[in-house]
């Protein structure tokens, strides 16, 4: 399964969403709009608790979704922390896992990591060296990814970000040019105009969990920056690892 199911109360009706300045967002799902209301709904954490280490920072963000949002991010989400925790750790054995969520799904569910381990390729190079590789299945990746920058965007800066990003990549660090890692890392902060009382704004005035503009979740865990300019823009950073990337226009 690549994509989210769209819910049972999936609203299609584009004339509820011209509310949103005033009802705000928390009559609707963020991801897929549905009326919450006509729903059943769950609590979901932004991040996801899967890509975090414990003890949990305090006060993560929460927000409302509707329960089949929250079904279909929960098995993508379970994939990329199992396949995150394999490639890190070379591995698909539980006990070596450094992500505790990919220690725990590797352990209880056998045919998850079995489809892991087929997606690993052994190779020699010309050099002979013995390398490995991993192919994600990038649907999952994206759906797991996606999901954490929506929420970001709502709660930094209050607004929605709907529908398809126009743009999305997720790619390790260590295969970023100079270049591209400067490209990637020179996230403008100051460029967000975020409207008063809103998370980014209390950030950009104390500083508050930032560092040169990303806001880092769990050091070393996950970071991740914020900017909106004809669109929102979002990147995150995984284990300092895995750099994501995620663009919506207006
Ligand atoms: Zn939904």
């Amino acid at each position: 399964m690549l994509e989210p199911s769209k819910p049972n109360c999936y609203n299609e009706k584009m004339d509820q969403i011209d509310d949103y300045s005033d009802v705000r967002h928390k009559a609707w799902c963020i991801h897929c709009t549905a009326s919450l209301e006509t729903c059943e709904t769950n609590r979901d954490h932004v991040p996801s608790r899967s890509l975090l280490d414990k003890p949990y920072p305090p006060e993560l963000p929460v927000v409302e979704i509707c329960t089949s949002c929250n079904t279909s991010f929960s098995q993508d989400e379970e994939y990329f922390a199992a396949f995150l925790g394999a490639v890190i750790t070379g591995s698909t054995d539980p006990d070596v896992q450094t992500i505790p969520a990919a220690e725990r799904v590797l352990r209880r569910n056998p045919s998850l990591k079995a489809r892991i381990d087929r997606s690993r390729k052994d190779f020699k190079t010309l050099g002979g060296e013995n390398r490995t590789i991993w192919e994600p299945e990038m649907g999952r990746v994206k759906n797991a990814l996606v999901k954490n920058a929506r929420g970001h965007v709502y709660f930094e800066l209050g607004q929605p970000a709907m529908g398809e990003p126009v743009h999305f990549h997720a790619t390790p660090l260590e295969t970023f040019t100079a270049e591209e890692r400067e490209a990637f890392f020179s996230m403008p902060m100051i460029e967000v105009w975020p409207e008063v009382g809103s998370r980014m704004m209390t950030r950009v005035f104390t500083g508050q969990d930032m560092e040169d503009g990303w806001i880092v979740v769990q050091d070393g865990v996950y970071r991740f920056a914020v900017a909106e300019d004809d669109g929102f823009a979002v990147k995150i950073v995984l284990r300092e690892y895995l750099a994501a990337e995620v663009i919506w226009s207006y």
